[in-house]
């Protein structure tokens, strides 16, 4: 890149996730594709893998390599361990790497942090004198909710099982984020969420991963209480954007991908015919459910990836693999946008967590949504019944197990079903609009240009 052009310096903090780090890269890379210099604040060097090139990023490990085990007898324990700690390691550091830079021919000026670490913006505004840019990698429509119950138009806990907001669909309280309609055994969490809204009354910009026309009506509602940018959807922007040219694999792999082995697999199937099934980076399903899934595949007739990441490897029944033959391919991590973009896969069983979500609409792929928790069911309720590209497995009365014949016949619906092709026709309409979007002059293109002629402005 031209030095000369490269006058803004921004200090990019994402929370160290793979559902955050991912849509942050992807952000960052366009902000580099307008001339802004960006340093990247991530954990540790060994979440990232040796094929990632990133020329125009400067990335910081503030986490020492040998000492990233944490403890915690679950996902979610050993998640919060691990934020604990990166969290007091960017409170550390801060000051020191913007001092670092305070010196050169680009000092930073501005922060651009997750909008989930809310408390980055006091040091950034109040000691160290810059201005912070929140960056909020989930829905509006979350955001929304989060900002209902933050002005008291939504009490927690629920006082009703129907819910009306002004810019949604009527919602049922379990198509609300999880854990405000049961906080489980982390009811930390929610006040996590809730603390987003400080961003809104006080960070100096408040950018949206998502797009205008894709949540329209409650955009407009955010727009008219809050100065918020939508600049998504922050995929890669080589399915998307051909200027940019130097796209690679941008992105950050927590698990090695099997690339090869997946891409290899895709090209002998036939077009449409796999079912890719993930439940993202962080969800963590009983034995049962798991057997159940493996069923449901194996006996709606589809071809199947799956990703099953090594600690989830267990659960799966002994001898499914061999039963499959090749009809089925199981991985540990694969280059789901790559896996997305292929022409064998017809549609995507998901744990609807939002990259997940926005990188299948914006690669016009048909969904099953099986939420599991945090805002993974609103995103459902908003695939099914508003954008209408998937269907939801339904939870069996008793308990919250979704059976073998649940899953299969979901799948057959959403893969040849009655409503098969036009669920396909609306996730082809939305990638249309989410590459419009991104594109030269598109909302979120412009929005980006907005907020760099901002800076410029420092
Ligand atoms: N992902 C991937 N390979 C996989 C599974 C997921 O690259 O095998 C990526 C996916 O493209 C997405 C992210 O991991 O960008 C998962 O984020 P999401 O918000 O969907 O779910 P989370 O992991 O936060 O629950």
């Amino acid at each position: 890149m031209d030095e000369t052009v490269c006058r803004i310096h921004v200090l990019a903090i994402p929370l160290p996730l793979q559902g955050h780090l991912n849509p942050m890269l992807q952000l960052c890379k366009r902000l580099t594709s307008k001339g802004v210099r960006i340093t990247l604040v991530t954990g540790t060097s060994a979440s990232i893998s040796e094929q990632n090139q990133f020329e125009s990023i400067k990335i910081e490990y503030i986490l020492d390599d040998d000492n990233i085990e944490v403890e915690g007898s679950n996902a979610s324990e050993k998640v919060a361990a691990f934020l604990k700690r990166f969290n007091s390691a960017v409170s550390d550091n801060l000051a020191r790497l913007v001092e670092e830079k305070a010196s050169s021919d680009h000092p930073v000026k501005i922060v651009l942090y997750d909008s989930l670490m809310p408390w980055i913006l006091e040091i950034v505004q109040g000691q160290l004198g810059l201005k912070g840019a929140a960056f909020f990698t989930q829905a509006c429509a979350v955001s929304a909710i989060y900002n209902h119950i933050r002005r008291g138009t939504l009490k927690v806990p629920l006082e009703t099982s129907t819910i009306l907001f002004p810019s949604m669909p009527q919602l049922e309280s379990n198509d609300l984020p999880s854990f405000v309609y049961n906080p489980g055994p982390y009811p930390g969490i929610l006040d996590l969420v809730l603390s987003e809204n400080i961003n809104l009354e006080k960070s100096d910009w408040l950018l949206f991963n998502s797009f205008d026309k894709l949540e329209n009506e409650v955009v407009t509602w955010l727009t008219e209480r809050y100065p918020i940018k939508t600049i998504g959807p922050c995929t890669p922007s080589m399915y998307t954007d051909k200027r940019l040219k130097d796209d690679k694999d941008y992105t950050i792999n927590f698990f090695a991908p099997d690339s090869e082995a997946c891409l290899k697999w895709l090209d002998t199937k036939e077009t449409g015919s796999v079912v890719y099934v993930s439940f993202g980076s962080v969800s963590d399903l009983g034995e049962n459910q798991m057997q159940e899934i493996a069923c449901g595949l194996m006996n709606s007739n589809c071809n199947f990836l799956w990703v099953v990441r090594p600690s989830e490897e267990s659960k799966i029944p002994r001898d499914f693999m061999s039963e499959a033959q090749e009809r089925g391919l199981i991985v540990n991590w694969c280059p789901q946008i790559k896996v997305l973009s292929h022409r064998a896969v017809g549609c995507f069983m998901s744990h609807c967590g939002w990259n997940s979500t926005i990188e299948a609409l914006s690669l016009g792929v048909p969904m099953v949504t099986m939420p599991v928790w945090v805002d993974q069911p609103t995103n459902s309720k908003y695939i099914v019944d508003v954008w209408k590209v998937g269907l939801r497995v339904k939870a069996s009365e008793e308990g919250e197990m979704v059976t073998r014949e649940e899953v299969e016949g979901t799948i057959r619906e959403v893969m040849h079903g009655e409503k098969a092709s036009e669920l396909r026709n609306n996730a082809l309409r939305w990638k249309e609009l989410a590459k419009e979007a991104i594109s030269e002059g598109g909302s979120s293109d412009k929005h980006i240009e907005e907020f760099v002629s901002s800076l410029e402005s420092i």
